[in-house]
């Protein structure tokens, strides 16, 4: 018993004086101005991201310039290109049940109203990431009921290659979390360049990598879920830099849109433009190669949900896109199918066909340039239709995807004349 109470206080006594170590040391290199942390940055990254999930997640929350680095919600939230929202023009959004409230603003100016316009909200105050959505209905709303997104899950991938730092499992705020280092200078190092990125809200035994693994650019890195701070399931994807490789003593998140509003960055750090690809907001994810491939002829077309928009490429002259959705038609019913393609890239001319399940063609649209396609069908036979999507003569784009949607409604049974 001795030998073992001598052991532990000699341990206790250890961990004292690394902690006062830790605390003198992280005093020490704390800079006190900005202006020093800037001083420490010597290098200056090109672009190198490309985005971590797919497909098709929207952006519903970037990075908050306004205020410090301290998690305190002031009623401003200042966008990457200097559009601020003003106390007034957004709202309080609560969720009593979870305990937690968030300002969320909106980037443009409205009167008086009780939520932001879909297109311009800034969810929210006082946050250092960008949330990359899971769920169609994210939306103002919907957040406070969490049972409705049991299960949504979004495959997230590493955005550049780099090395695995940390795993965090069951983190209160982050949930399951992944921390990646990258190589800015490419001497082949991810240990010296104090730049990481974090990968937050990971489905519970979804991670795929470990600690030290090296990843490349594309690589899996697990399913995208909701644990820890989350109201709705996505990834919230913050970089982070640290005049300390090992991000101990400190850390500073920084904005991957860089800063393009006029006058000077209220976010007193280093913002460089980080993303490879344009900025959109809502972001339909760019870049990141062609969506649900293989899917070039009638067998291998990707299964789809009734009234959910799909988005894809075109992606050579030869690629076609198939998608299959299955349409139940009970007894003596009948049922409408309608396709819509949408958002036909400028200066490509795609066009859309629908076959039955006997592989025959039931109906086409082929409007020329890239006016929108649509076809509408009255169908009494069930199975599993199909929707072709083709690029006329040499269109195609591998920046600008185009969208996709089935709804198959209840119709009237269109009974055959009396002889
Ligand atoms: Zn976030």
């Amino acid at each position: 018993m001795r030998n073992h109470f001598s052991l532990s206080n000699f341990l206790l006594a250890l961990v004292l004086l690394l902690g006062l170590l830790l605390t003198i040391t992280s005093l020490a290199q704390v800079p006190e101005a900005s202006a020093g942390v800037n001083a420490q940055l010597s290098l200056t990254p090109t672009p190198f991201f490309r985005f971590p999930v797919v497909p098709n997640a929207e952006v519903s929350s970037k990075f908050d310039h306004y205020g410090d680095y301290d998690y305190v919600q002031d009623g401003y939230i200042t966008f990457h290109d200097g559009q601020q929202s003003t106390p007034g023009n957004g709202f309080w959004f609560a969720c009593p049940e979870l305990g937690s409230s968030d300002w969320v603003g909106c980037e443009i100016a409205a009167s008086s109203e009780a939520t932001c316009p879909d297109d311009e909200e800034l969810w929210y105050d006082a946050h250092y990431g960008i949330d990359f959505e899971y769920a169609a209905n994210w939306r103002t709303g919907s957040e406070c009921n969490l049972s409705q997104f049991a299960g949504i899950t979004r495959p997230v991938y590493a955005p550049a290659a780099g090395k695995v730092q940390i795993i965090q499992l069951d983190n209160t705020y982050n949930g399951n979390a992944i921390f990646i280092l990258h190589d800015l200078d490419g001497d082949g190092s991810y240990d010296d360049d104090k730049i990481r990125s974090a990968y937050l809200h990971f489905a519970d035994n979804s991670i795929a990598v470990n600690v030290g693994d090296i990843v490349s650019e594309g690589q899996y890195l697990g399913l995208g879920g909701m644990t820890g701070k989350a109201w709705t399931p996505h990834l919230h994807f913050e970089v982070q830099r640290s005049n300390d490789p090992t991000f101990l003593t400190s850390k500073w998140p920084v904005d991957p849109y860089g800063w393009s509003g006029s006058g000077s960055d209220p976010w007193d750090y280093d913002n460089y433009p980080l993303w490879r690809y344009e900025v959109e907001l809502p972001i339909m994810l760019k870049g990141f190669g062609d969506t649900y491939e293989p899917n070039d002829s009638f067998s291998a077309a990707y299964k789809i949900a009734s009234d959910n928009w799909y988005y894809s490429y075109i992606w050579s002259e030869s690629d076609q896109d198939w998608f299959q959705f299955n349409v139940f038609v009970p007894a003596n019913q009948a049922r409408y199918i309608e396709v819509w393609l949408e958002s036909i890239p400028t200066g490509e001319d795609y066009d859309l066909a629908l076959y039955r399940p006997n592989n025959s063609q039931l109906g086409f649209s082929y409007n020329s340039g890239n006016a929108d396609e649509y076809i509408k069908k009255h169908v009494t036979q069930g199975g599993w239709y199909r929707a072709r999507v083709t690029g006329y003569q040499d269109s195609s784009s591998q920046t600008d995807s185009y969208r996709l949607r089935v709804v198959v409604s209840e119709a009237p049974v269109i009974r055959a004349p009396y002889p």
